[in-house]
């Protein structure tokens, strides 16, 4: 028998697995609203105006060196105003240790190996639902998984109750993974006043909040705001980690551009940290790629181009919030006897529109059209399409 005969093909990815049975689908009539990237209204990827430029800049001014083992300083450095702060005395200080990362997943990779090689009795707490890749990611690090309560399918909207219980009820100096904003998949974050008691139990229980900031800008159309509950802990004082990703917020998706900060106790301690990050990704990559954080440096670092970026990440936040508009008017007007208050309600990339499993495999095999199982559609089709959703549900027995 072969060497590899007992390798049995892995299970799909839930959300790449999509993407794979919607390019294998010859329809022409085909919509894949799977994957979470942004769009424009013709399905068509989207890079930035600041991208662009930035790119004019680097052409042919580029050697190909390696970057340091923890990445471009220049880009960490920005990177940490804007989770941290611009004028962040944690960053004076030098108590955050930060490395570059392979975007959010790698960040959120790194800190679980840490987790791992220096907490290795811990466990780490994430939210159900979650980005179904979070449970892989802590798998493969070999950390233990809980799951605190999260979402109230009733009320589609937050189960604070249920989440402070756990949180309450979690044994003192919990890891916890928390969405900073634009929770994935159902768009339903905490209040400011709900963040602040979250904030507060956390300090008493001595629990340490990782935050996995995959769509800073993406929220609110404002990234400064949507550090909001980051900076709530810190104002709080807590240690805190936060993986960055500049995937969806710049457009970089492919590019892999991230950052994984963790703040630490003094300036010792984060040297410390960073050397041992460092020693991580060695073994693993070496070093990260260069490309992508030379375009998220030269964007943040000049005053001009960086104004160009918000602009941008507003275009792309307000364009979705006013899809999430037009989608509930019309699914009123079309006189669904159902509630869609949360579709104004959710934030972020995506609609978790309460469609059960059953119902997408419909919506697939009878109309190609291609999203996860747990009914998260990402919202930049155009309004036809979500017309053509409406009627869809509405022919459903309730929801
Ligand atoms: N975290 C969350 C919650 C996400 O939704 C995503 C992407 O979908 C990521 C992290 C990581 O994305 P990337 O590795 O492309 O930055």
């Amino acid at each position: 028998s072969s060497l590899f005969g007992h390798v049995e093909p892995a299970p799909k990815d839930p959300i790449l697995g999509v993407t794979e049975a919607f390019l294998a689908d010859p329809s022409p009539d085909k919509v894949n609203v799977g994957v979470g990237a942004y769009r424009d209204d013709d399905g068509k990827p989207v890079v930035l105006d600041c991208v662009r430029e930035a790119e004019r800049r680097i052409a042919g001014n580029l050697n190909m060196e390696y970057l340091p083992m923890g990445g471009s300083i220049h880009m960490i450095e920005e990177s940490l105003k804007l989770a941290y702060g611009e004028d962040s005395e944690f960053i004076k200080d030098k108590r955050i240790a930060a490395v570059q990362a392979l975007s959010g997943t790698g960040a959120c990779r790194l800190f679980a190996d840490f987790q791992k090689r220096f907490l290795p009795d811990s466990q780490i707490y994430i939210p159900t639902p979650t980005w179904s890749n979070h449970h892989n990611i802590w798998r493969d690090a070999q950390v233990p998984q809980r799951t605190f309560s999260y979402y109230h399918p009733e009320s589609r909207g937050l189960d604070f109750a249920g989440l402070m219980d756990d949180i309450k009820n979690a044994p003192n100096g919990s890891f916890f993974l928390l969405h900073a904003c634009a929770h994935n998949p159902t768009g339903v974050d905490p209040t400011e006043e709900q963040w602040r008691e979250i904030s507060y139990q956390f300090k008493l229980k001595n629990h340490f909040p990782f935050f996995d900031m995959a769509y800073q800008g993406f929220a609110s159309g404002d990234p400064e705001r949507d550090a909001k509950a980051i900076r709530i802990f810190l104002e709080d004082g807590h240690q805190i980690g936060c993986a960055q990703s500049y995937a969806k917020n710049m457009g970089l998706y492919g590019q892999r551009a991230g950052c994984l900060s963790i703040l630490c106790e003094d300036e010792m301690q984060a040297v410390a940290v960073k050397s041992q990050l460092q020693q991580i990704a060695r073994p693993m990559y070496s070093n990260p790629p260069v490309h992508g954080a030379l375009v998220v440096s030269i964007i943040l670092s000049d005053p001009e181009l960086k104004n160009v970026w918000l602009g941008e990440v507003k275009g792309m936040a307000d364009r979705i919030i006013g899809m999430r508009k037009a989608l509930r008017e019309n699914l009123e007007k079309l006189g669904s006897p159902l509630s869609w208050e949360h579709v104004t309600n959710q934030i972020g990339m995506f609609c978790y529109s309460g469609m059960t499993p059953e119902q997408v495999d419909r919506l697939t095999s009878e109309y190609h059209i291609y999203m996860t199982r747990n009914g998260r559609i990402r919202y930049q089709q155009r309004l036809e399409l979500f017309s053509f959703f409406v009627l869809f549900i509405i022919s459903l027995a309730p929801l």
